[in-house]
């Protein structure tokens, strides 16, 4: 418990908000949320060990989608390097194990990352890799408002719902682009980008649905991080045997909400 960061007072904590919760269960009232969250049973040191194993799934998948996608594409290929997505599903694990306020700020900003990551792939399929000036303004741009927005959540307020707001508009620009782009490209797995951009959507709103952990274990936010790994998957079986890929040479892969796509 220590070496991950448990205090005697955190468990002093903890043990306090669980005789709260069985005051509150036994005089029949709803239960509330404790600092903002809602009361989580801890298995080991794990806090919220749903949501922590759904992330380090995610990372899982994504790993072993990585490794596919480096094993088949040669190095010298313009989106070889891309890996943000497993950054952030690592910080998504460590936050879920343990929540400290350096490790929810990790988990935020690498979460606010992939999301602008995302864009900036977009914008290399969309405006193409013939024009790198272009690129590199967006990149320059892309990394700026990073700069800002993880500055302002810093330095001056970490406000929740401003943080929620700027996600929420970067993952609408996010949405329509990579739509737009699904719509107009004649590769053949364009509609699963698209279903797979929907379904990232449609699975987020599972957060509007703050709603009590079921057996205090799986709550709304673990329902959509348990919802995005079979996505990794979709687009794993989606992907052609790899001789196929290496004689068309057409892999390219983007990350859409931490989900890294192959197609
Ligand atoms: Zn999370």
């Amino acid at each position: 418990m220590g070496l991950t960061g448990w205090t005697c007072r955190d468990d002093c904590k903890y043990e306090c908000m669980w005789l709260t919760v069985r005051l509150y269960v036994q005089g029949g009232h709803r239960v509330p949320q404790f600092h903002g969250k809602w009361p989580f049973s801890r298995f080991l040191f794990f806090q919220e060990p749903a949501s922590a194993f759904a992330s380090f799934l995610n990372g899982l998948a994504g790993f072993i989608m990585l490794l596919r996608y480096k094993a088949t594409v040669p190095p010298a290929s313009p989106m070889y390097p891309t890996c943000v997505s497993l950054n952030a599903w690592f910080w998504s694990t460590v936050f879920h194990t343990r929540d400290t306020a350096v490790t929810e700020k990790l988990d935020y900003f690498c979460a606010s990352a992939v999301v602008l990551h995302s864009v900036y792939l977009c914008g290399v399929r969309t405006l193409g890799l013939q024009r790198p000036a272009l690129i590199s303004i967006l990149r320059a741009f892309l990394l700026l408002i990073l700069a800002a927005h993880i500055s302002y959540l810093t330095l001056v307020r970490f406000d929740y719902g401003y943080n929620m707001a700027a996600n929420a508009a970067i993952g609408l620009l996010n949405v329509a682009w990579w739509l737009r782009w699904c719509a107009r490209t004649r590769l053949p797995h364009g509609w699963k980008c698209a279903a797979v951009v929907l379904l990232l959507q449609a699975l987020a709103l599972l957060e509007l649905l703050d709603f009590p952990p079921l057996f205090w274990v799986l709550d709304a936010h673990a329902l959509w991080h348990i919802g995005t790994i079979p996505l990794n998957v979709l687009f794993y079986r989606s992907v052609p045997p790899s001789p196929a890929l290496k004689i068309g040479a057409c892999l390219k892969i983007g990350v859409l909400g931490g989900v890294p796509l192959l197609w």
